[in-house]
């Protein structure tokens, strides 16, 4: 068998550490589908780290974008709007992305297909490889099952974006995403403006370096 393999792509620090581990064995193209992704502004500057990555790495990036993504996207979405992160909203997004990858990967002939969200400590794998394997199995194309994270593939990611210098953004990528990431940030703030001062100034600072240790992707 071939190994002609579609790998769908969140953004360039997801990535670097998947791109490492997969390239050995696989003859890899970059798969981005990311309709989810909120505000345009957003959308774009990590698409242009991810083209910044491809011209690196030498690799065929197909960018798959259709008028009414974002509409059919907020469709499948829209009833778990208030879901926490990783629960039902999460899980429509996910297959709503994995399954255009499945389809061009199958009309394109590609042997196998897979996604890099599992590289994130904020991606439940089982959840990520269970979609994918009913998409696998729906539309007749093997689907690579993954935990990029384990192994140090987390940590590897976070060590190539600093060497590269890619944008690391602070949240998934959906409006409601954003706007948890806006609220933590807030109720971090009120915390530390409600403790004496002393005590608030050192809870800012720690806030400060809890949000970029969480940096996402
Ligand atoms: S949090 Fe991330 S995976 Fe979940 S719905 Fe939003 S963009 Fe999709």
């Amino acid at each position: 068998m071939s190994n002609k393999l579609l790998l769908h792509t969140c953004c360039a620090p997801c990535l670097s550490s998947v791109e490492e581990q997969l390239r050995a064995g696989y003859s890899l193209d970059i798969f981005w589908y990311n309709p989810n992704i909120y505000p345009e502004h957003e959308y774009e500057r990590r698409l242009s780290e991810l083209k910044r990555f491809q011209e690196i790495i030498d690799k065929p990036l197909i960018i798959h974008e259709a008028t009414n993504d974002l509409e059919e996207w907020t469709a499948v979405t829209i009833d778990f709007a208030r879901d926490p992160e990783g629960q039902r909203r999460c899980r429509e997004c996910i297959s709503f992305r994995l399954k255009k990858t499945a389809e061009f990967a199958k009309n394109n002939n590609y042997n196998i297909f897979t996604t890099t969200l599992t590289v994130s400590p904020h991606k439940n794998s089982k959840m990520v490889n269970m979609i994918g394997e009913k998409i696998s199995q729906e539309l007749d194309i093997p689907f690579l099952q993954a935990d990029f994270k384990k192994n140090n593939g987390y940590l590897r990611s976070v060590e190539l974006a600093k060497y590269y210098g890619f944008y690391r953004q602070d949240y998934c990528g959906c409006i409601y995403s954003m706007n948890e990431s806006i609220a933590r940030a807030l109720a971090k703030e009120k915390r530390a403006q409600s403790l004496p001062t002393s005590a608030a100034a050192s809870a800012s600072s720690a806030a400060t370096e809890a949000s970029a240790a969480a940096r996402r992707g």
